[in-house]
């Protein structure tokens, strides 16, 4: 080559052509380095003929690489997923790539770095502040802005530490190997049901051809030790492994229990991990060394050389879509990723998303069903509270039979879960003298009270104040009263019901760490809790088999609001947490309260009767031609300047195309029609699944032009709206 055209990592532009000086070869895939203007650039060398509208210009015009960088070529499968997903998703193909090379540090090499830990030296003056970096640091080890965060403390306040003694620097390398998990360390003995299951699987690794598998087994089923026969046989042809879990709280016990199975623990990959071992993870990855990968969905655009399987567990997690940046659904790019390098992928869950199922109807996937528990459990006993016919007490949320029921499974020395979709005290707080209600200045949503940490937070920002002890408007002092249960009202309930038993709540404000995680599965797991009240934090993938009660406070609560994933989400939230009960050996029961028995969803989930749910939600989104029937786009516009917002999205509206097959609704002010200070107007495309969408949309915005402050961003099969 002696021209090469780049993408480089800078999302403004489009891809540039550059020259290859003499002495200098690269071949596509190849990272270098590239002048941009005055500076150096990362970029990466694309294929030969792509991007052809990219306009050219003499050779003598162009500039010339700067180096290469010392590591693998991006593998062409992954060259090929970055441009689908960019065209797909309408990003710029410097937004995906910047996902592959997520660290930059990475390409500088392996290296020796500092960190700092803990030396059992204490420094001559304590202040509160050092005290509560060092106790928050406990065990960890990292660089000083880590260890700053991790602490909740200013750099300068670790910089005194190390200076008095109290932490010591340590050599990192982060060319350190990782041992490889070992396909036969420990054996488990499958279930004829399961062991058919695995077998499926196995055969399908060594075809070593695409294939997209729905694992459709009900909770306790044993899905995670069928999927990890198949990694045992990925493992054995030397091929990788990636995993991709929904939540960063549940990577720890999956961690130990791989662990367990392999000897060794995976690559864990997310975005909570320290420079030093994501430069360590990126590396070993990019060289085909690291065997089997666990992350969160950024971990799908790394450069594996030699990828074998990929596993979506709980693939029906809303968290698999991304929301910001590039709006991708992980879940649906993991297929794509098998597709495009020729290996199975596998979408394990109790509950598959309509999509999923649908394409198993369509005969695009295959079903893998593992329909009874392992070792004989049973599903729990579901029971109905009707809360208009057995309310609870005034300013109570759990009512009397549910009561009765945590009262009985406490005596016997068991554990039950309350589930309740909303962290914090109250959604609402106001003042009974005035009327005065706490709102966000940044966003269109209600301040949040959460009394753990005395403060009202936005949930959507960030934003948080102090709870105040008078009213800010009418100055009266307590006044304030809080509307409606979050999950701490509910332990508060807990409390003053039963005195003696020992509660957990379960949010992301509880968990924020691996490692808090997994202390709280330790508490459980070793009998230390008797009730745990929890978010849909609590609804996966936990295993405990004390548990034996569920208790839904408010199986209504996500049905409000025209979301078209309404009555799926709920479906699939209570079946999950109901899954949660009776693993073990003891049977479990499963209380639901609700004002809407007459909801089909809410029906369906009293009668267990999840193939009713499916065929009456499949029918109405093919009514509605909803997907996955009809396809949806949101283009979102937004600007600190209400008028300026409104008048772009105006604009945008007016220019719509009029095409068969497709309608353009709005523009309208967006469900949150402020947030974080901008002003948000949304125009939602609907159109038949043979219609060109993203040409389509591309089409019309480029003849659109903005102001520099305002946002347009579109969401290709947006989540919920
Ligand atoms: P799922 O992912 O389908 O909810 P898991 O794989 O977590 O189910 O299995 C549920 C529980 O049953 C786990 O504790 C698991 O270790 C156990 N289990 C499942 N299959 C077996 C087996 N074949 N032998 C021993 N334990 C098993
Ligand atoms: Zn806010």
């Amino acid at each position: 080559m002696t021209r090469a055209r780049l993408i480089l990592l800078n999302a403004a532009l489009g891809p540039l052509d550059y020259r290859v000086p003499h002495g200098m070869s690269v071949e596509p895939g190849q990272i270098v380095v590239a002048p941009l203007g005055p500076r150096p650039m990362i970029g990466v060398v694309w294929d030969e003929g792509s991007f052809p509208d990219v306009e050219t210009v003499g050779d003598n015009r162009l500039r010339p690489l700067l180096g290469v960088v010392d590591a693998p070529p991006l593998p062409a499968p992954l060259r090929r997923l970055i441009e689908w997903t960019a065209d797909y998703y309408l990003a710029p193909p410097a937004a995906v790539l910047r996902m592959a090379l997520a660290s930059l540090s990475a390409l500088e090499g392996g290296k020796t770095v500092i960190e700092y830990r803990q030396s059992g030296a204490l420094p001559d003056r304590m202040t509160p502040q050092r005290l509560q970096a060092l106790e928050r640091i406990g065990e960890r080890q990292g660089l000083v802005r880590e260890l700053a965060t991790i602490g909740d403390v200013s750099d300068a306040v670790i910089r005194g530490l190390i200076k008095q003694g109290a932490l010591e620097a340590v050599e990192v390398s982060t060319d350190l190997p990782f041992p490889e998990p070992d396909p036969d360390h420990a054996h488990v003995d499958l279930s004829a049901e399961q062991q058919a299951a695995a077998d499926r699987l196995i055969e399908q690794v060594r075809e070593r051809d695409f294939h997209a598998v729905m694992l459709d087994g009900v909770t306790g089923s044993g899905k995670t030790e069928v999927y990890f026969e198949a990694i045992a046989q990925a493992l054995r042809q030397d091929s990788q492994t990636l995993v991709l879990l929904p939540e960063i709280a549940l990577t720890e016990p999956f961690l130990d229990r791989f662990a367990a199975r392999f000897g060794h623990a995976p690559v864990a990959w997310h975005s909570g991990l320290k420079q030093s071992d994501r430069r360590r993870a990126w590396r070993a990855i990019s060289r085909g060394e690291a065997k089997v990968v666990v992350g969160a969905r950024s971990a799908l655009f790394l450069p594996y050389p030699k990828l074998g399987l990929i596993i979506v567990d709980e693939a029906h997690e809303t968290s698999f879509k991304q929301e910001e940046g590039v709006r991708y659904h992980a879940r649906d790019v993991a297929v794509m990723r098998g597709l495009m390098e020729g290996c199975p992928v596998v979408l394990a869950s109790a509950t598959p998303a309509i999509e999923t199922r649908h394409q198993v109807e369509l005969g695009r996937y295959e079903e893998i069903r593992l329909p009874a528990r392992y070792g004989g459990a049973e599903l729990p006993e579901i029971v109905g509270v009707d809360l208009t016919q057995d309310p609870p007490d005034r300013g109570r949320w759990i009512a009397p039979p549910l009561v009765q029921a945590m009262r009985e499974v406490l005596d016997r020395g068991e554990q039950s879960l309350l589930f309740l979709n909303r962290r914090g005290y109250a959604p609402l707080t106001l003042c009974r003298h005035c009327g005065y209600r706490f709102q966000c200045p940044n966003c269109s949503a209600w301040m949040v009270e959460h009394r753990l940490t005395r403060r009202l937070a936005c949930h959507h920002c960030g934003h948080a104040v102090a709870t105040p002890d008078a009213c800010p408007e009418c100055k009266q002092p307590d006044a304030l009263v809080a509307c409606g249960p979050g999950v701490e009202r509910i332990a508060d309930e807990v409390k003053a019901l039963f005195p003696e038993a020992r509660t957990a709540i379960v949010t992301s404000d509880t968990l924020w760490s691996p490692a808090r995680a997994a202390a709280f599965v330790r508490d459980v797991a070793g009998g230390a809790v008797d009730i745990i009240i929890g978010t849909q934090l609590v609804t996966k993938g936990y295993h405990f088999p004390e548990l034996t009660l569920v208790g839904v406070i408010d199986a209504d609560l996500g049905l409000d609001g025209g979301d078209l994933r309404a009555a799926e989400r709920t479906f699939q939230q209570i079946t999950q947490v109901s899954g949660r009960a009776g693993r073990g050996e003891k049977p479990g029961r499963v209380f639901i309260q609700t004002r809407a028995g007459e909801a089909p969803v809410i029906k369906a989930l009293l009668d267990g009767d999840e193939a009713a749910f499916y065929a009456a939600e499949t029918a109405s989104r093919r009514v509605a031609n909803a997907p996955p029937f009809g396809r949806f786009a949101a283009i979102i516009v937004s600007d600190t300047d209400a008028a300026l917002a409104q008048e772009t999205a105006r604009r945008i509206g007016k220019a719509a195309p009029h095409q068969e097959g497709l309608e353009v609704y709005g523009p309208a002010e967006a469900p949150l029609s402020v947030l974080r200070g901008r002003h948000r107007w949304r125009l939602l495309v609907h159109a038949r699944r043979s219609v060109e969408v993203q040409a389509i949309i591309r089409n019309w915005l480029s003849s659109i032009d903005w102001k520099a402050s305002t946002r347009v961003s579109v969401d290709v099969d947006p989540y919920s709206f």
